[in-house]
C-alpha cells in the first residue's frame, strides 16, 4: 500500500509517498513560496535526479495539483497513476483536547479541526486548505488526520493546568497541550526497539532540539509531561522563540516599548531565543563557530538553552524517580555534538553519562552513545515524522 503524507504550511507544502511493504520512501518533495512570486517544488524520487519544478502556484490546490503530477510524471515520477496511492495522511498542528489519537477524516473530524483553529490560528487554517485540496483531487482517497497534540494527550491534569483562574480552562481550554507529539512518540517507540525492551518497562526522556525544540517526559510509552505548552512559544529558548519567561515581563516591555499585542507576540517568537540572546543567529552551526572564535554573547545563547534542557531533564527525572533512555532528536540534537555534550554534563548523578568517543562527531545515524549499560542509555535517533503519519494512516485505513 502506497501512502501520501502532506504536511501544509502557510506558504509551503512537504510531502512524501510511502510504499508500507518495506516502509520505502518512493518520492518526497517541498514546495516553497506557495501564493507568493517565485513558486517552486523540489521533487526527489528515489533512485532518480531530482527535479525543480518553477511555475506560478496561486494556492494550496494548484500546488498539490503539480504535487501529484510529479509524483505520477512518465519521467522522474514514482507510480504510474493516482490510483497507486491508496490513502493520505495528514499532519495537523493542533487536535486540542478532541483528539488523542490519529483519525479518519469525515466531516465531524473537519469541524472539530476548525474549530480548533482558535488555538493555533497560524497552523490549523493552513492544514485545512491542504486537506480540502486533497479531498477535490482525490476525491475516493481515504484521508487520515495525525495531531502534533495527540500524543500529548495522556498527560495529567497536575501538569497541564496552569496555575491562573480555573475558569479559564473551562471557558476557553487554556491548558498545556505540547507539540512534537508524532516526533516524541515515534523516537521513544524507536529507542525501545534498538534497546530490544517493551516500552512498557521504560521511562524515557526524549528532547527534540530543533528551530522548535521541547523535551517530553515518556511513562511507560505514555507522554506525561512535555516542555511545550498552550502554544510552542513555551519552554526551552529556541532559535527565535523565548520558551518560559516571567509574564510579568510582557505588559512590562509593552509599556515601556510602547509595543501592540502583535508587536510583542512577533518579538516574543521572531527575535527571541538564542538569536535574540546572541544578536547573531537563529542557527546553532552559526552561534558554535562564533563561540569558537570567543563570541562571548554566542556562548552565553548556547550556555543558556542547555541549561533549560538540563533543568528540563532534571524535572523529569524527579516525576519518574529514575531515566532509562534519553534520547537526542532533530537539528541540534541529531548533529551537534558538542550540544549534547554541554547538556549532558553534570547529569552523572542521574546516571546520564555520555562517552565522548562514542559521540565525538555522530550525525543523523542511530546510536547509543553511553556505556554504562546499568546506567540510563544516551541515545541519537533521526526523527521520522512522515513515517509515523504513513504507520497511523495505514493502521486506521487496513481497519476500515
Ligand atoms: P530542524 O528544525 O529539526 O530542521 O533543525 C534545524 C536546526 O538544527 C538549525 O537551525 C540548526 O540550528 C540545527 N543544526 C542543523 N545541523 C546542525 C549541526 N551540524 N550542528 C549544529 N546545529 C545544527
Amino acid at each position: 500500500m502506497n501512502i501520501l503524507v502532506i504536511n501544509c504550511g502557510s506558504s509551503s507544502l512537504k510531502y512524501q509517498l510511502v510504499d508500507m511493504n518495506g516502509e520505502e520512501v518512493l518520492a518526497k518533495g517541498l514546495v516553497e513560496r506557495i501564493g507568493i512570486e517565485g513558486s517552486r517544488i523540489k521533487h526527489d524520487t528515489t533512485g532518480k535526479d531530482r527535479v525543480v519544478i518553477e511555475e506560478p502556484m496561486k494556492d494550496h490546490k494548484r500546488a498539490l495539483e503539480l504535487v501529484l503530477n510529479a509524483v505520477v510524471h512518465a519521467e522522474y515520477g514514482a507510480v504510474k497513476s493516482l490510483d497507486e496511492i491508496n490513502a493520505v495522511g495528514h499532519r495537523i498542528v493542533h487536535g486540542g483536547e478532541d483528539f488523542a489519537e490519529s483519525v479518519i477524516i469525515n466531516d465531524k473530524v473537519m469541524e472539530a479541526i476548525e474549530k480548533n483553529s482558535e488555538l493555533a490560528p497560524l497552523h490549523n487554517p493552513p492544514n485545512i486548505i491542504g486537506i480540502n485540496a486533497c479531498k477535490e483531487l482525490m476525491p475516493a482517497t481515504p484521508m487520515v488526520a495525525v495531531f502534533d497534540t495527540a500524543f500529548h494527550q495522556t498527560i495529567p491534569a497536575d501538569n497541564y493546568i496552569y496555575a491562573i483562574p480555573y475558569e479559564y480552562y473551562e471557558k476557553y481550554k487554556i491548558r498545556r497541550y505540547g507539540f512534537h507529539g508524532t516526533s516524541h512518540k515515534y523516537v521513544s517507540q524507536r529507542a525501545a526497539e534498538i534497546l530490544g525492551k517493551d516500552i512498557k518497562d521504560l521511562n524515557i526522556v526524549t528532547c527534540h532540539l530543533g528551530n522548535g525544540s521541547s523535551v517530553t517526559a515518556v511513562e511507560g510509552g505514555r507522554s506525561i509531561d512535555t516542555s511545550m505548552g498552550f502554544t510552542p512559544l513555551a519552554g526551552l529558548a529556541m532559535g527565535t522563540r523565548s520558551g518560559d519567561i516571567d509574564p510579568a515581563i510582557i505588559p512590562f516591555i509593552m509599556d515601556k516599548e510602547n509595543l501592540t499585542f502583535d508587536e510583542v507576540n512577533n518579538m516574543l517568537n521572531k527575535k527571541s531565543g538564542v538569536l535574540g540572546i546572541s544578536g547573531i543567529s537563529s542557527d546553532f552551526r552559526d552561534l558554535e563557530i562564533a563561540e569558537q572564535e570567543g563570541n562571548v554573547r554566542a556562548k552565553l545563547a548556547l550556555d543558556i538553552f542547555a541549561n533549560k534542557v538540563k533543568k528540563y531533564i532534571a524535572a523529569y527525572a524527579a516525576q519518574m524517580c529514575r531515566i532509562d533512555v534519553l534520547v537526542f532528536t532533530a537539528g541540534i540534537g541529531e548533529n551537534s555534538d558538542s550540544m549534547r555534550e554541554r547538556i549532558c554534563e553534570g547529569l552523572e548523578c542521574l546516571g546520564i553519562r555520555v562517552a565522548k568517543e562514542l559521540n565525538d562527531g555522530v550525525r543523523g545515524i542511530e546510536k547509543v552513545l553511553s556505556k554504562d549499560l546499568t546506567a540510563t542509555a544516551v541515545m541519537v535517533i533521526p526523527t521520522n515524522e512522515e513515517l509515523m503519519i504513513a504507520r497511523d494512516t495505514l493502521e486506521l485505513v487496513s481497519n476500515r
